[in-house]
């Protein structure tokens, strides 16, 4: 099973994703994750991705398709996964499904996780991030039994230098400019669904579940 989660910043794709991947069994992968953890090491790569994160933009394609493929050959993935903020560019859309379309496969899902503007920046301004798992929370929405602390892997939580106010708001102009399009995108390769992201996290996952099957 091949999965793209689709949806503003904050929309709840992580959320949604990790929850899938414990689910089905399929890994759970992430280009800001992938960028964070580079970033965190010091390697090259964190240092290009991070000047393009700090401004809210995008990190060029050239980069991000590369380090995508590389991930998807690795062993674990050949019986699926969900991918969590990629593509987020039509050519990124278009390496991904050349590069399974020459292998006889494609992306059976794409879920769109709706969430209106208004709603994103309460998100993410509450968001903790954990740099060592990839486990989110919100001090409001989903808090950890112990202040500070990630439920899942005991590490320190952090609030993510991209989700102060003024950059989320950048991010959000460059989800609607390159990100959006891809919903039409998957919605002309038969794959897409929608759900609505307002719904409680649970409820959002139920109906994640119906759709792809119990
Ligand atoms: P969120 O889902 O909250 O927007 P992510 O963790 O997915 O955040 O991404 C954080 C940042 O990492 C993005 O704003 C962008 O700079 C970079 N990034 C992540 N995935 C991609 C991608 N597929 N293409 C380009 N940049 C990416
Ligand atoms: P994304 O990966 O799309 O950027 P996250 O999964 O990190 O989004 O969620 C963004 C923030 O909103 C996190 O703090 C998360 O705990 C919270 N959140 C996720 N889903 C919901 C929901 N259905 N209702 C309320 N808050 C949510
Ligand atoms: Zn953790």
């Amino acid at each position: 099973m091949k999965i793209v989660m689709l949806g503003a910043p904050g929309a709840g794709k992580g959320t949604q994703a990790k929850k899938i991947a414990d689910k089905y069994g399929i890994p759970h992968i992430s280009t800001g994750d992938i960028f964070r953890a580079n970033i965190k090491a010091g390697t090259e790569l964190g240092m290009k991705a991070k000047a393009f994160m700090d401004q809210g933009q995008l990190v060029p394609d050239e980069i991000t398709i590369g380090m995508l493929m590389d991930r998807i050959g690795e062993p674990d993935c050949e019986k699926g996964y969900v991918l969590d903020g990629f593509p987020r560019t039509i050519p990124q859309a278009e390496s991904l499904t050349e590069a399974l379309g020459a292998r006889g496969e494609k992306i059976d899902y794409a879920i769109n996780v709706d969430v209106p503007d208004e709603n994103i920046i309460n998100r993410m301004s509450g968001r903790r991030a954990c740099l060592s798992c990839g486990s989110t929370y919100h001090i409001v929405y989903a808090p950890v039994r112990k202040e500070g602390i990630c439920d899942r892997c005991g590490a320190q939580l952090v609030l993510r230098d991209d989700d102060k106010p003024e950059t989320v708001k950048k991010r959000l102009e460059v989800y609607h400019d390159q990100t959006k399009p891809l919903i039409d995108y998957y919605g002309k390769a038969g794959a897409l669904c929608t759900v609505d992201g307002t719904q409680s996290m649970e409820d959002v996952f139920q109906s994640i579940v119906n759709i792809l099957g119990a």
